[in-house]
């Protein structure tokens, strides 16, 4: 029996066509145009559901709701079908494909996201190749994961950063290594891949509205621009430092402004601006100054899978001293323990 796979089409460049005023979601196009894929009636390839979903976005509009309404949608339709692929916009790819995995706990099928650069209606594109390939992951490998699969590689979700805007190679996990690479043949590390979970899926939390943001620091930044980034009603924040986690120690005035938010509740998690190694908060005095300001480490989380994960955490209704917890804890593959 041929296998199943659910298409959640959501938005983005690879369902769009160019309506005179640049290229927008058009309702029905895709599926049209998939329907009519000769290559997509391959015995090779599963049957397909596709949903599409209303509004289509361009995924810079997406928000925390968007990724629990893709998560929901996964959950309702999970025994029906053998894996899922997510039609996506890459703008936030990495953002939705970070968010999935801790809303999915519990996940044994692949769910893989993609999408493309230039939109399948186009001649000369990544689309066909992206959705083929994508359908085939979901369809025959045990990938009990979250992926994002585009170009030639296949990466765990929750490590994603997309690093071109331009080139067919828009994806990379700097920090893990790809779950698969696509040549010739498709060649699955399964080293990298996690093990099938032991639990069943869990609950989805029923809304993601929590309040929390993300800074990038930068040489001149002012104690009272971060004192007013960590105003009430702000519940967690990701600062992407420098190097292994270091800020400026020579202003006492920051530090305290960071001291003070932690100390009323404020989670403040510590990410590295560097798309590869690790946060260190011993290694340097202006580390350390940010340990005892009650920041917590995100080791080699990327501040993307750590401003889903705090959205999750709130989310899910843990308490401050919780989330500081679980924030140092690896719960879907996001950091290396
Ligand atoms: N702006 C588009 C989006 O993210 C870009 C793309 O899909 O490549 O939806």
């Amino acid at each position: 029996m041929s296998k199943r796979v659910y298409i959640a089409h959501t938005g983005g460049t690879i369902g769009m066509k160019n309506a005179g005023e640049g290229y927008a979601p058009a309702p029905g196009f895709l599926e049209a145009r998939l329907r009519e894929m000769p290559e997509l009636r391959d015995a090779a390839m599963p049957e397909f559901v596709l949903r599409e979903y209303d509004p289509l976005l361009d995924s810079s509009n997406m928000t925390p709701r968007e990724w629990l309404l893709i998560a929901q949608d996964i959950f309702e339709n999970y025994d029906a079908f053998d894996g899922f692929c997510i039609l996506h916009g890459t703008d936030t790819m990495a953002y939705t494909a970070s968010a999935l995995p801790f809303l999915l706990q519990g996940l044994n099928k692949p769910v893989i996201l993609t999408g493309s650069q230039i939109p399948l209606v186009e001649l000369r594109n990544d689309a066909r190749e992206n959705i083929i390939t994508a359908l085939m992951l979901a369809a025959t490998y045990p990938l009990p994961e979250v992926c994002l699969y585009f170009g030639d590689k296949l990466l765990r979700g929750c490590r994603t950063v997309k690093v071109n805007a331009t080139g067919f190679d828009a994806f990379d996990s700097p920090n893990y290594p790809p779950l698969g690479q696509v040549g010739i043949e498709i060649q699955i590390n399964w080293n990298a891949v996690r093990a099938a979970p032991s639990t069943p899926m869990k609950p989805l939390p029923r809304e993601l509205n929590a309040t929390v943001g993300a800074l990038r620091l930068f040489p001149g930044i002012s104690a009272r621009l971060l004192d007013n980034v960590l105003q009430p009603p702000l519940q967690g924040l990701v600062l992407e430092a420098y190097g292994a986690g270091n800020a400026p120690d020579r202003d006492d005035a920051l530090l305290e402004v960071l001291a003070r938010a932690t100390a009323r509740g404020v989670v403040i998690v510590n990410c590295t601006q560097c798309l590869r190694g690790a946060v260190n908060l011993h290694a340097y005095a202006t580390g350390a100054a940010l340990l005892q300001a009650g920041l917590v480490s995100g080791r080699d989380m990327t501040p993307i899978a750590a401003l889903a994960k705090l959205h999750y955490l709130f989310g899910s209704g843990y308490a401050p001293a919780q989330v500081r917890a679980l924030m140092q804890q690896n719960l879907c593959g996001e950091m290396t323990v």
